[in-house]
């Protein structure tokens, strides 16, 4: 998250990020209006992952003195939609949801980020970029449900992209790893603002 601040890829308060082990029932993500800079580990939230009818739920559970105070991110229902189901193989899911400048930027002008793709390599190489969702309510459950979908999320958890945008607001990218879902949102930035600085 300093990373993604020093980047200007959010404003202090912007951003989150889910992440879960395989085999543990529950996951971890960042608190509401914290400032990123400043997040420390002890102010992650715990959210354990219940079944109640048939259906999973989520459930903040107690884990620090500092944490007690806060709330999780507004964006949960987008990380339980993502975190509820690990599929095989998977050891840890890490979710990032963040602001780049010229991801959005791009969306903005009307450009399809998905399509990029099949003009520059490169991002198809390392990063499938799925359909953009188009302008919704920030912190909703359309939001969650929408960026699933478009994410090709599939019963067994398994995705088929590693990221996708949301118009008008920021990008959400999925990986094994903190960095490798930060890498995502790297390539694509960076090809958007290729885009962009062409003109075309
Ligand atoms: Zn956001």
């Amino acid at each position: 998250m300093r990373e993604a601040y020093k980047r200007n890829w959010i404003t202090a308060r912007d951003g989150n990020i889910s992440v879960r082990w395989h085999d543990r029932d529950h996951f971890w993500i960042t608190p509401s209006a914290v400032r990123k800079p400043d997040l420390q580990p002890a102010m992650w939230k715990k959210i354990g992952i219940e079944e109640i009818n048939g259906y999973k739920a989520t459930r903040v559970l107690p884990y620090s003195e500092l944490s007690s105070n806060l709330k999780p991110s507004g964006e949960l229902p987008l990380h339980f939609g993502l975190q509820k189901v690990i599929p095989r193989g998977i050891d840890t899911r890490v979710v990032v949801h963040l602001h780049p400048t010229y991801t959005i930027a791009a969306m903005h002008k009307g450009l399809s980020i998905e399509n990029l793709s099949f003009d520059f390599p490169e991002l198809r190489r390392y990063t499938a970029v799925g359909k953009s969702v188009p302008d919704v309510l920030p912190i909703s459950e359309e939001l969650g449900e929408k960026s699933c979908k478009n994410l090709g999320l599939y019963d067994t958890g398994d995705l088929k992209y590693d990221i996708i945008g949301i118009k008008g607001h920021g990008v959400v990218a999925v990986d094994e790893t903190p960095w490798r879902a930060f890498e995502h949102i790297e390539r694509l930035e960076h090809i958007c603002k290729i885009v962009l600085a062409s003109g075309k």
